[in-house]
């Protein structure tokens, strides 16, 4: 895996896992034996409280290496996964609490705006509608610039 330069971090981009009954651990296992990666793609990952804990905040591979979540922008930025499925259900309160509380502590360590925490759909590359059609991108965006102010 390559060395992820935090200097080089310019992007969040947030993902959903597509499947409610999921865990960490099967996502690093489906990444590391279904796909052949050394490592779960994500940095971190967020539980939904039926596999594993609600609002929980999982570590996955860790942010000294490049991910491998979003084609383009690996080598610049961070992945987090909510655990779930976005086109079927909203994120669980405590999910988008612990989301929330992610990306604020995450802009912060690498200085990344609030126009650059995206979804995966909004990378050129994403022709899925990761992370799920009723997940509130532009809400979470307007949220966390309130935070800011
Ligand atoms: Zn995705």
């Amino acid at each position: 895996m390559d060395i992820l330069d935090s200097n080089s971090v310019e992007y969040i981009v947030i993902h959903h896992s597509n499947r409610f009954f999921d865990s960490p651990l099967f996502i690093r296992m489906r990444h590391k034996f279904l796909r052949g990666w050394d490592d779960t793609g994500y940095h971190y990952m967020i539980g939904n409280g039926i596999l594993c804990g609600d609002g929980i905040v999982y570590e996955g591979r860790s942010t000294d290496y490049v991910g491998a979540h979003s084609y383009g922008y690996n080598n610049k930025s961070i992945g987090v996964c909510l655990i779930g499925n976005y086109d079927r259900a909203k994120p669980t309160y405590r999910q988008y609490r612990a989301l929330l509380a992610l990306l604020e502590s995450l802009q912060l360590k690498y200085t990344v705006p609030v126009v650059n925490v995206l979804s995966h759909n909004e990378t050129s590359s994403c022709e899925k509608t990761c992370p799920g059609k009723l997940f509130p991108i532009k809400r979470l965006r307007q949220i966390l610039q309130m935070l800011i102010e």
